[in-house]
């Protein structure tokens, strides 16, 4: 966290009828902070914002702003803002009346909101002569940065905004989520983001907190979540990401689920009756030569292999329908080929081990 504890979230629940959709949650969320919270449709990503920006009530729990309680307050008077999903800027009035709209409903004089409105233009890199210009002559990353614009104009103390980018076409995402982490630099308000994309999340966030099932599963800095993964759910929202299913017997003999693994011994440094996943990221995993050793050894044959620009990824398969994903920077090879076996190897620092209960002993 950056500062002390602004926006508390404490034992938050809200229940539709029976279906609880936000169960007991909690959170710190600190001054100036780009707080993200990333989940799976239906998770309760939305509810969550609702209850925060006033649309609906909590069942349980508070919502604090600064110390003041917020979860009673009627919407109008919260001091957040939201900038939509979908734009909902008003196509027959120009930039700058949109950006004016909010200053106009709190009877803001036209002088003052004519300043602030190119103030604003200017902190959204936008040149003053769009203060005219009809919204539908922008383009959509015109329209977008108008959109916050209006979201900034009355100075609010939280912005929230849901999925403002899922709209849009990849590279204008790409750039948008710099402006974004570039604008939250320039005027050090606190962000709260919701998206799908952990990817997304991972560019722009100071932390990220993955929901699952209406629970955070895991908050932590976008390096924490993306290196040291609390659950499998959590890893496998990373996109490609390896895990192997691992018992270590009384001798502390490793017991592998998917396929055997050879390791040099005494790498894997885990308690006899440890049971869990081992993950290892595509891009610490090597092609190993005859003559090249690693801590860990798996051989397989090469069955697919795509180019992702400056990377490549590779399938191997190393049992019967178990795959291994391997991610190498591009390069031209002459050693692998799709059907020719491979050596595949990684050292003991590529692997972060996810304990899980024991199915046995949980019964
Ligand atoms: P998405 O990414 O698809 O927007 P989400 O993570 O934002 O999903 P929510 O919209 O918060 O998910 O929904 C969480 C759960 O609560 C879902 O199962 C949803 O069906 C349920 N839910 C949301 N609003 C209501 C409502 N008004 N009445 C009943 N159930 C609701």
């Amino acid at each position: 966290m950056t500062g002390r504890a602004f926006l508390q979230i404490e034992d938050v629940t809200k229940r539709f009828g029976r279906f609880t959709a936000l169960d007991r949650i909690s959170l710190d969320i600190a001054e100036g902070e780009f707080f993200t919270i990333v989940g799976p449709s239906g998770s309760g990503k939305s509810t969550l914002i609702r209850l925060l920006v006033g649309i609906d009530d909590v069942t349980e729990g508070t919502i604090r702003l600064n110390g003041e309680r917020i979860d009673q307050m009627p919407a109008n008077k919260r001091p957040t803002c939201m900038v939509f999903q979908s734009l909902a800027l008003f196509p027959h009035m120009s930039v700058g009346r949109n950006i004016e709209f909010p200053l106009k409903l709190r009877k803001v004089a036209p002088e003052a909101r004519r300043t602030r409105a190119l103030e604003l233009l200017r902190l959204l890199r936008l040149p003053e002569n769009y203060y005219g210009k009809m919204i539908g002559q922008l383009s959509g990353g015109e329209r977008q940065r108008v959109a916050l614009a209006r979201a900034l104009a009355f100075d609010p103390q939280i912005i929230v905004f849901d999925e403002p980018l899922s709209a849009l076409d990849y590279r204008l995402r790409k750039t948008l989520e710099k402006e974004l982490k570039d604008l939250h630099a320039r005027t050090g308000k606190t962000f709260v983001y919701i998206t799908h994309s952990l990817e997304e999340a991972m560019v722009m966030s100071d932390r990220i907190a993955i929901m699952r099932e209406g629970r955070f599963e895991q908050i932590a800095s976008a390096e924490e979540i993306y290196s040291r993964p609390i659950s499998r759910f959590v890893a496998n929202f990373m996109g490609e990401v390896n895990l192997f299913g691992v018992t270590i017997d009384d001798a502390g003999q490793a017991i592998w689920n998917e396929a055997e693994i050879e390791a040099v011994p005494g790498s894997l440094a885990l308690a006899p009756g440890w049971h869990g996943a081992l993950m290892v990221r595509p891009e610490l995993i090597r092609f190993l030569q005859a003559e090249e050793t690693a801590d860990f050894r798996i051989t397989g044959t090469l069955v697919a292999e795509y180019a992702l620009g400056s990377r490549i990824q590779y399938s191997v398969e190393v049992a019967n329908g178990v795959q291994l994903t391997v991610e190498r920077p591009f390069e031209i090879r002459h050693d692998v080929s799709i059907g020719v076996p491979v050596t595949l190897g990684w050292d003991r620092d590529a692997i972060h081990p996810i304990p899980e209960p024991n199915s046995q002993e949980a019964g």
